[in-house]
């Protein structure tokens, strides 16, 4: 009995493209003879899930085998019944296009060594809400892996400085070839000749370095930023990898930022909401004063036209909203009740909302807009 294709994979039956390739992928990493000499069992492995992926990646074998199961391509062409369907060659010619650039050393065609990359680095910044609405420069402490003073590389000698070696091996289903990492370099192509006392054996060391990091105004949290080639170096004639910064928002005292636009809760007093006032509201980039026409009603909104936060593609600013809130005092003396014993009575102080009058709602969507 063949083994089901979605079982070898490991995946459902209703598994989509990306799911049914990076199924593929893992198993092909997993039972690559590279990593398994001289393992039969993976050997087969490596070959039943090329058969399957051959199959599944393609809608009309897919469709096919998903009606007929195995029996669809007994006795047709391309893909022999039983055993062996596929040689090695044609197992690796489907590696460029799974494993893409990033996968070094298969397909052949690679040309010359590829430069190998130091792995990235990763910090978090911490920024306060007037740091991100101007945008700031951070110098950040960080420990890189770098090569040691005095190292120095030779060509490697296994792979003739190519960074991968060919493998040529014969079996009962003939001559197979495959390309792969070399494991004296790990694909430099080239290896350590004179190592400082320091260094580790691929003479690198760990150094302290204090990186400049600039950070655009409108940053939100959360947000990563890459500062290119300030992560760890590698062995030999390599480029490094990237400082991968993680942006961290403070909260801010008295400011609630909201995409481009900040809240503030203005609280007045029910005399200032009655004779009007102006107020110094302590905006992001310092004091702004607006000024509180006479009769203005709790819950009003007004808003400050691009006294909000920058946008981060460049294209203005977001507004500062000003919410007005009357407050009532909560405790008053005899005279102060009789007053507004008094006014109760009064129908001057009944509420009369104008029909020009926004709702809390239309206020709300208004925000929004
Ligand atoms: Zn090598």
């Amino acid at each position: 009995m063949k083994k089901d294709f979605y079982e070898i994979l490991g995946i459902s039956k209703n598994a989509d493209a990306a799911e049914i390739k990076k199924a593929y992928r893992k198993s092909a990493l997993k039972y690559h003879p590279d990593k398994n000499p001289g393992d039969k069992e993976a050997e087969e492995n490596f070959k039943l899930a090329a058969e399957a992926y051959e199959v599944l990646s393609d809608p009309n074998k897919k469709a096919k085998y998903d009606q007929y199961g195995h029996q669809a391509f007994d006795g047709s062409g391309g893909f022999g019944g039983g055993h062996g369907g596929m040689n090695m060659d044609d197992i690796f010619s489907q590696f460029g296009d799974i494993f893409g650039g990033g996968f070094g050393g298969f397909g052949g065609g690679g040309g010359g060594p590829r430069r190998a990359k130091g792995s990235n680095l990763r910090i978090k910044v911490k920024l306060t809400l007037e740091e991100i609405a101007n945008g700031v420069e951070k110098k950040v402490k960080v420990k890189r892996k770098v090569q040691a003073k005095g190292a120095t590389y030779k060509t490697c000698t296994t792979c003739n400085g190519q960074g991968q070696v060919m493998r040529v091996t014969n079996t009962i289903l003939g001559r197979m070839q495959s390309a792969s990492t070399c494991p004296t370099c790990g694909g430099s192509g080239q290896i350590l000749d004179k190592k400082p006392s320091e260094a580790d054996a691929q003479g690198m060391v760990i150094e302290d370095e204090t990186v400049s990091i600039k950070i655009p105004a409108g940053v939100v949290d959360g947000m990563q930023l890459k500062v290119s080639n300030k992560g760890n170096d590698a062995p030999g004639n390599s480029i490094p990898g990237d400082l991968i910064v993680a942006i961290e928002e403070l909260e801010h005292e008295f400011l609630k930022r909201e995409g481009e636009n900040i809240h503030f809760d203005l609280y007045i007093s029910f005399p200032e909401a009655v004779l009007g006032v102006s107020k110094d509201i302590e905006a992001i980039n310092g004091k702004v004063r607006i000024k509180l026409e006479e009769g203005i009603q709790s819950g009003k909104i007004l808003r400050l036209k691009g006294k909000g936060i920058p946008s981060i593609n460049g294209y203005g600013s977001g507004d500062l909203l000003v919410h007005v809130n009357v407050w009532t005092p909560k405790t008053l003396n005899k005279e102060q009740k009789q007053f507004f014993e008094n006014a109760l009575n009064d129908d001057h102080f009944a509420p009369s909302p104008e029909k020009s009058e926004k709702s809390f709602f239309e206020k709300v969507k208004d925000m929004f807009s």
